[in-house]
């Protein structure tokens, strides 16, 4: 018969857990009815309590029996050794309190809602993080912005420092200050207690190799980034994927951008690189970019992008293009100008996307299932039917523009000049345009152009990772030839070009710099497109943007930007960048889409100092404006040096071609004025006078070429320290 008088709030006793520590606590409440008694006891700086039967109580404390000293209410040193589980304690106890502790303090007892659970809480205690935060994405508002980052740790094996500490868990106990029991029970209980911890300690040793075994099954674990490809996984079990599928609704955009991710290929994955790119859904793509702390530990940062489409390595070119140009091929028979760019890295698949798959042994390209052909079919099918009684024709032409200069790939690759008239329309003097009547004839014309666009060169990846390609589809009224629209699908040159600013060959040097701006100014005018009319057009910073002008302006204007990202690890970086630049040309923000937001220029500022500019200087004044992070003064000047060299090296091209047609003018001259002295009769005096006259007027003409030339090699020699300089700032 248990005597329930012997239970006195105040007094101290003996207690067990849910998972068998013994420690001290205070009776903090008693129901003899129930036969139970409520507890308290301080830990980790809150104090916690629970509910015991009375029952329990005696058989630990058999001293009960004899009568006990009220005693003050104790803490003790174990609370920071003592686990977090005793949540189970509280959640799983079947019994509620039938009066609430009488311990003064911030602790007051909640009921909890179910089973009549509580949870004595002094203070609120910080959320324990959880191994990993899982997203949810949802289609809606989901992240503040259009970009957002969540870490995930490293596996359990990679954690054993953080394992809980068995043996000090049993100093801890064995501790236990001034509790008054004989020391032979004390002792027993010690034992028990000990021989239970041991138990848990194998247990956990014995999981953690069945999961390290499991590992080494599943990854190879010699492989250094095998705990990324672990946490990959892991964050992936952990997703609901929702990928684009052809029954996805089409949304049609002024400007859309989407992001593509290629597979990993053959040699990728001979090479064991960790896919770290996640596609869950239509318009997300996340980045699980690798990461080392200093102390070693490894750990993912999850950065998660937001576009208009998003398509995983399974999309195919079809699907690509249905949801990307497809779209914008209504809009040139509207009188509309549109344009498709492919954007990334070299090797991301923009050539793919846009030329078409290499199938084949030898990189044959299947040009059919590229979205230059895949448009003109649809041009075609439009002609056919809904614009049947137009007066239309069809034209296409083909360009690249390297170094800033425009070279004809349907004619022999000959180098073109672009000019601007006075009304500022800008036109590529002499570009061969083909009638064509069917997609059989894009297909010829692109396995041509493509042919032409790489002949002589070592590797088509090398040359066209520096080039922009330019495919054109152009609607002409059949009987003015007046143009009605323009479809132009760019494969522009790799974004990771634009770095080489910084070579130590000047030819390297040229082309990054034309990338550079081309790719900045690029950006910008497409942010301008959604703007009113009347808006700066940075257009020409860039030939790109120069020659595109007039699809950056009109109502009817719309472009579709196609970001293609690589998922191997080592291009983790570049891949980072091209997401980051895509971002900023289409910011999409978690509410409603802002339709190119334009650049934040202050145009009152740069535009009244633009007087004394070039017009190519001024447009990249407002490139620097519109990125300040990205172009710094020092860059800014090197872009305006290689204008510079660049207009020059234009003019004295010129000159020189005039000088040649000139002197074989002069040439049949002189031999005229030559004849005349070989007359009898011939006026010496007259003849002195023009020989005179003619040789002025070459002299002139060479004098005046030589100071240009001798301009420009002063201006080669500039670019050069400059070059140098800014390389050896980077170094400091
Ligand atoms: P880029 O033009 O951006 O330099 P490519 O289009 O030449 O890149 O692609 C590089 C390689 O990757 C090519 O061998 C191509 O076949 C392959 N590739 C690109 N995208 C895909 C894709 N979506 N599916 C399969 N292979 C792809
Ligand atoms: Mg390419």
């Amino acid at each position: 018969m248990m005597d329930m008088s012997r239970m006195k709030i105040g007094i101290n006793v003996d207690i067990q857990r849910t998972d068998g520590r013994i420690h001290s606590a205070v009776i903090s409440g008693v129901n003899p009815e129930a036969k139970s008694v409520t507890v308290e006891w301080f830990e980790r700086g809150e104090t916690k309590g629970k509910e015991i039967e009375a029952e329990a109580i005696f058989s630990l404390n058999p001293h009960l029996g004899e009568g006990s000293k009220p005693g003050g209410r104790e803490t003790h040193s174990s609370q920071s050794q003592l686990n977090d589980d005793d949540d189970e304690e509280y959640t799983n106890g079947s019994v509620s309190p039938t009066e609430p502790p009488p311990l003064a303090g911030k602790g007051r007892g909640k009921k909890g809602g179910s089973g009549g659970t509580v949870s004595y809480r002094s203070s609120n205690r910080g959320t324990v993080s959880n191994a990993q935060e899982t997203p949810r994405f949802s289609n809606r508002a989901g992240s503040a912005r259009s970009r957002q980052s969540y870490a995930t740790r490293p596996p359990a094996t990679q954690q054993n420092g953080q394992a809980s500490n068995g043996q000090a868990e049993v100093a801890e106990v064995a501790k236990k200050p001034g509790i008054p029991v004989p020391a032979d029970r004390r002792k027993s209980n010690c034992v028990k207690e000990v021989e239970r911890i041991e138990q848990r300690r194998k247990e956990r040793r014995d999981k953690q190799v069945a999961i390290k075994e499991q590992q080494d099954v599943e990854y190879d674990t010699g492989d250094p980034n095998w705990q990324f490809a672990a946490m990959i996984k892991e964050f992936r079990a952990h997703l609901e994927y929702r990928p684009l599928t052809s029954s996805d609704p089409i949304v049609n955009h002024q400007i859309s951008v989407c992001v593509r991710c290629r597979p990993l290929n053959k040699k990728e994955c001979a090479k064991k690189e960790v896919n770290v790119l996640t596609v869950p859904n239509k318009e997300n793509v996340i980045v699980h970019e690798p990461k080392t702390k200093v102390d070693l530990t490894k750990y993912l940062e999850n950065q998660n992008f937001r576009f208009d489409y998003a398509f995983d390595e399974n999309a195919t070119n079809e699907i690509v293009y249905r949801y990307t140009a497809k779209p914008l091929v209504d809009c040139i028979f509207e009188s509309g100008m549109a344009t498709c760019f492919a954007y990334g890295q070299t090797g991301s698949g923009k050539t793919h996307t846009m030329g078409g798959e290499f199938t084949g042994g030898r990189g044959q390209q299947e040009c059919a299932k590229g979205i230059y052909c895949l448009a003109a079919r649809d041009v075609f099918k439009l002609l056919h039917t809904k614009f049947k009684k137009a007066d239309l024709v069809v034209g296409s032409s083909f360009f690249e523009i390297y170094s800033g200069k425009v070279f004809d790939l349907l004619n022999k690759k000959q180098k073109l000049r672009v000019l601007e008239d006075h009304k500022g329309q800008v036109q590529i003097v002499g570009l061969k345009e083909e009638v064509i009547t069917s997609a059989d004839d894009v297909l010829r014309l692109v396995a041509h152009g493509n042919n032409v666009r790489t002949s002589g060169v070592t590797s088509a990846n090398q040359h066209s990772s520096r080039s922009h390609a330019v495919f054109q589809i152009i609607l002409r009224k059949k009987s003015t030839s007046k143009l009605h629209g323009k479809f132009s699908l760019i494969d522009l040159a790799g974004n990771e070009r634009g770095k080489d600013t910084n070579s130590s060959d000047r030819q390297t040097r040229m082309e990054g710099a034309e990338i550079n701006k081309s790719l900045l100014a690029l950006k910008e005018c497409i942010r301008a497109l959604g703007r009113k009319a009347g808006a700066y057009l940075p257009f020409r910073a860039s030939k790109l943007t120069q020659v595109l002008r007039d699809s950056f302006i009109g109502d009817k204007s719309r472009t579709c930007m196609i970001s293609m990202i690589s998922p191997g690890m080592g291009c983790c970086e570049h891949t980072l960048n091209t997401l980051r630049y895509a971002d900023r040309v289409k910011e999409l923000g978690p509410g409603g889409r802002v339709e190119g937001k334009p650049a934040e220029i202050d145009l009152s500022d740069n535009y009244n100092n633009m007087g004394a500019m070039s017009p190519q200087n001024s447009a990249l004044a407002l490139l620097k404006t519109a990125n300040q992070d990205e172009v710094t003064d020092e860059m800014m000047t090197f872009h305006e040096k290689v204008n510079h060299m660049q207009e020059l090296e234009e003019e004295i091209i010129d000159d020189h071609k005039s000088l040649i047609d000139s002197s074989q003018k002069w040439l049949t001259e002189q031999k005229k004025l030559l004849k005349q002295s070989d007359e009898v009769d011939y006026d010496v005096e007259a003849y002195a006078k023009q020989l005179d006259s003619l040789l002025g007027k070459k002299i002139d003409e060479l004098v005046l070429l030589r100071e240009k030339v001798t301009n420009f090699r002063k201006d080669i020699q500039e670019e050069e320290t400059l070059s140098k300089n800014m390389k050896a700032g980077k170094k400091k």
